[in-house]
């Protein structure tokens, strides 16, 4: 038999199937287990946990370990680098991520170099004694896409493992196990749960035994996520694919539309023809997102007055869920020196696409 397609694996993956047991994963709130089983304590493991691990690592074609949130999933690669370790990361990125390696370095626990990854060669340029390299594409909030594979190999010969934040991309849309990535992180609070209503993180390798380091890591600092997000990861995930498709479609017309609009100066979406990142998307992923950036008329103000104006989309930060998002990030102090002003990050979700953009042409019209 083939094996299975991504959206049957979805639906069908964690399953356990055994006679008697229920075919919705059961929610076990048990923090603790009968000896002489496989189960002991739940900061160790769980059926709840690895029921969604089963998903998400068959998935990315890997080794998924869950956390309790996308930061701590990072933490946790982070934390098997040694003291004083060289790490090459995205000078734009998500900037949680950033100011953790900032406080890394300021500590001396780290030390951290910061490039644009969507240029190869100075991402390459960058790597001389770097032990791990650290990628976030598609970027956020920007969408720049980087060059997985060229760096990766680039970062191998020089002995220095990758580690790819993939949120944006989802496991649907990026395989980045294969494009050499040797740790693939998500902010599960994000698409694969996908309903804006659970904290949740996960490292994918592809080794087992990195795995088995990073569930000894998460057991130790408690970075376990709890039964419910858990259960709610796993449920979200059996309409991810469904989700996908619709979000990606929504979005790849919101930017066409966005693109010939007269309030807006710039669209920033890896599907539009004269996107920097178009080519090497079409090469790296099978999908474009669901997310697009876009800059309006009138600078921040005229930001401000777009998000004051939507209905139908929330004005709310996060992304990834069933309801469409709009932000303006330059809105965070340490989004300002990296984001455009009057950037808009729109989470584009499951509505009907028409009921979206009517919303978006009346908040642009009122703006302007
Ligand atoms: N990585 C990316 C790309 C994100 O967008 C976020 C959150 O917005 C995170 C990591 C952090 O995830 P969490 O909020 O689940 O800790």
């Amino acid at each position: 038999m083939s094996p299975p397609h991504p959206e049957t694996i979805c639906v069908a993956a964690g399953h356990r199937g055994a006679a008697g047991e229920p075919v919705s994963a059961a929610v076990h709130l048990s923090t603790t287990f009968h000896q002489g089983g496989d189960y002991e304590y739940i900061r160790d493991a769980s059926p709840t946990i690895e029921a969604f691990e089963a998903v998400v690592g068959a998935l990315e074609g890997g080794h998924a370990t869950a956390f309790a949130s996308g930061m701590a999933a990072t933490a946790a690669v982070l934390d098997g680098l040694e003291p004083g370790a060289r790490v090459v990361a995205p000078a734009v990125s998500y900037p949680g991520v950033r100011g953790l390696l900032a406080e890394r370095a300021a500590t001396g626990a780290l030390e951290v170099t910061l490039v644009d990854q969507t240029d190869t060669e100075a991402a390459i340029a960058a790597l001389d004694g770097a032990r791990l390299v650290w990628a976030e594409t598609p970027s956020n909030p920007l969408l720049g896409i980087t060059d997985l594979a060229t760096l990766a190999a680039a970062a191998h010969e020089r002995g220095a493992a990758v580690a790819v934040d993939a949120t944006l991309a989802t496991p649907l849309l990026q395989r980045s196990l294969e494009l050499g990535a040797d740790f693939v992180v998500h902010s599960a609070t994000k698409y694969i749960a996908g309903h804006s209503d659970s904290l949740l993180g996960v490292v994918v390798t592809g080794d087992e035994a990195d795995r088995r380091t990073l569930i000894e890591r998460r057991a130790l600092t408690g970075a376990v996520p709890g039964p419910f997000e858990v259960f709610l990861g796993l449920r979200g995930v059996r309409t991810l694919a469904l989700r996908i498709e619709r979000g990606q479609a929504n979005a790849g017309e919101l930017a066409r539309r966005l693109h010939g609009h007269p309030a807006v100066s710039r669209v920033r979406y890896p599907g539009l023809a004269d996107d920097p990142g178009h080519e090497l998307a079409v090469r790296q992923m099978s999908g474009f997102g669901a997310i697009v950036a876009f800059e309006v008329e009138g600078g921040a103000e005229g930001a401000d007055a777009v998000c004051a104006a939507v209905r139908l989309i929330a004005n709310a930060t996060s992304l990834g869920g069933v309801e469409s998002l709009i932000e303006r990030r330059a809105r965070y102090r340490d989004e300002q020196h990296h984001v455009p002003a009057n950037l808009l990050r729109l989470s584009v979700g499951c509505e009907h696409v028409d009921d979206l953009w009517a919303d978006l042409e009346r908040a642009l019209a009122a703006a302007g």
